[in-house]
């Protein structure tokens, strides 16, 4: 026999940060005290209007196939939300919902995509980008950035790496892994660049709600009109309202692209999940206090986080304005030993830190950043207190 698998497989990885929580998870078992900073998702359970609005769906018998573009009741309040939170009007022929923002992103791609054609992707990067395009025969193109630049890019950046095959360029701000958040002004330099050129803009608006210290929030597509008609917002309600397992995501943009995917939808999901769908128009429309809530408590974890990293050499630790990670640089460690174990890059680190000290974090490899380790601090302030005694002792000792 020779039956082989498409050639996009070999090039392509399983999810890494879904692989820590697996590894941690196994440790856990065996009945270690692992302290897991690899999640990435809140630590809060789905708030209880939204659990009831899903109960009540399937009580009312909403437990059949919708629309393929999902329900008009979810669009309306996709359409809502947009209008209200960003001042963004779309028609609801210009949105679609997906199950989860990861799946809006593949199914964007695979609208989008030709065979060679090129997505610029700034590095560090959320994990699944590179792999998605490359899964569907694109290539992606990683935009290095710098810590002193803030992770973001810059025109001179784009002027440097869009070439005629370039087909779109992805936005992520607040950014998982960085936390970095794009200022409007930023922003509208970028804007500005690429008002003319031939590229979709994809800007992956889920870390939105997640900003300290006054930092303000701004989509690209609010610039302007020009930038608007290329721009295809990506977001959901996994983060937002803590309901990373119901799987509800969703896009804004053009007509002719969002009803290809709406065909594409058609064609392989049908639908995302009618009680699922009927619990998201919930966390849209309900009351927004539990957003408020969980950002209180996420603002004190970040600064317990950064103080904690203050304390232990070797490590530099940026206050991030978004999202709910840090992402310290750690390459002062390397070279290093732990009992013996030399530790040579983010990965090697990562291994030792949930060997040795039994806390999970993720290397900063994953998201093209080898010096680099991401923590989600979406977990209980003691044990942020734990973990990092415990990371700070593990440093102490490395020879
Ligand atoms: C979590 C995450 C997503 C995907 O979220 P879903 O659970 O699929 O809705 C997309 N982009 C980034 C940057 C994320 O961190």
């Amino acid at each position: 026999m020779s039956l082989v698998l498409a050639e996009t497989i070999a090039g392509v990885k399983p999810s890494k940060t879904l692989a820590v929580s697996a590894k941690a998870a196994e440790l856990r078992a065996q009945g270690f005290d692992v302290i897991n900073f690899g999640a990435g998702e809140p630590d809060f359970d789905t708030p209880e209007n939204i659990k009831d609005a899903a109960v009540k769906a399937i009580r009312d018998g909403q437990t059949k196939y919708t629309a393929a573009s999902g329900t008009i009741q979810l669009k309306s309040a996709v359409q809502n939300k947009l209008q209200r939170e960003n001042g963004l009007h779309y028609e609801l022929n210009q949105l679609i919902i997906n199950a989860g923002a990861k799946h809006t992103l593949f199914t964007l791609f695979q609208t989008i995509l030709n065979a060679g054609d090129e997505v610029l992707i700034p590095a560090p990067y959320w994990v699944s980008y590179p792999d998605m395009v490359a899964l569907l025969r694109g290539r992606p193109v990683i935009v290095p950035t710098t810590a002193e630049n803030n992770f973001e890019i810059t025109v001179a950046d784009l002027q440097k790496y869009i070439t005629p095959k370039t087909k779109a360029l992805v936005l992520n701000s607040p950014s998982n892994p960085t936390g970095s958040v794009y200022s409007r002004e930023k922003l509208q330099a970028i804007a500005d660049f690429l008002a003319y050129k031939d590229l979709y803009i994809i800007s992956d608006e889920i870390y939105e709600h997640f900003l300290y210290d006054g930092a303000r929030f701004c989509s690209i597509a609010q610039l302007s009109e020009k930038i608007r008609a290329k721009t295809i917002i990506v977001n959901g309600v996994s983060k937002a309202y803590s309901m990373t397992g119901w799987r509800i995501g969703y896009a804004a943009g053009p007509e002719a692209v969002i009803q290809a995917m709406t065909m594409i939808q058609s064609q392989s999901l049908s639908n995302p999940t009618s009680i699922a769908q009927a619990a998201a128009v919930e966390a849209l429309n309900g009351a927004q206090t539990s957003v408020a809530k969980m950002l209180a408590a996420f603002q004190e974890r970040r600064d317990l986080i950064c103080q904690a990293f203050q304390e232990i050499d070797g490590v530099a630790c940026r206050c991030p304005q978004g999202a709910f990670y840090v992402f310290p640089e750690v390459s002062a460690l390397y070279e290093k030993s732990f009992q013996g174990q030399k530790i040579r890059n983010s990965e090697d680190l990562a291994a030792a830190l949930l060997e040795n000290a039994h806390i999970a974090v993720v290397p900063g490899g994953s998201f093209g950043a080898e010096n680099y380790i991401r923590l989600s601090y979406a977990c209980a302030p003691e044990n942020i207190q734990r973990g990092l005694a415990r990371f700070k002792e593990f440093v102490q000792n490395l020879r």
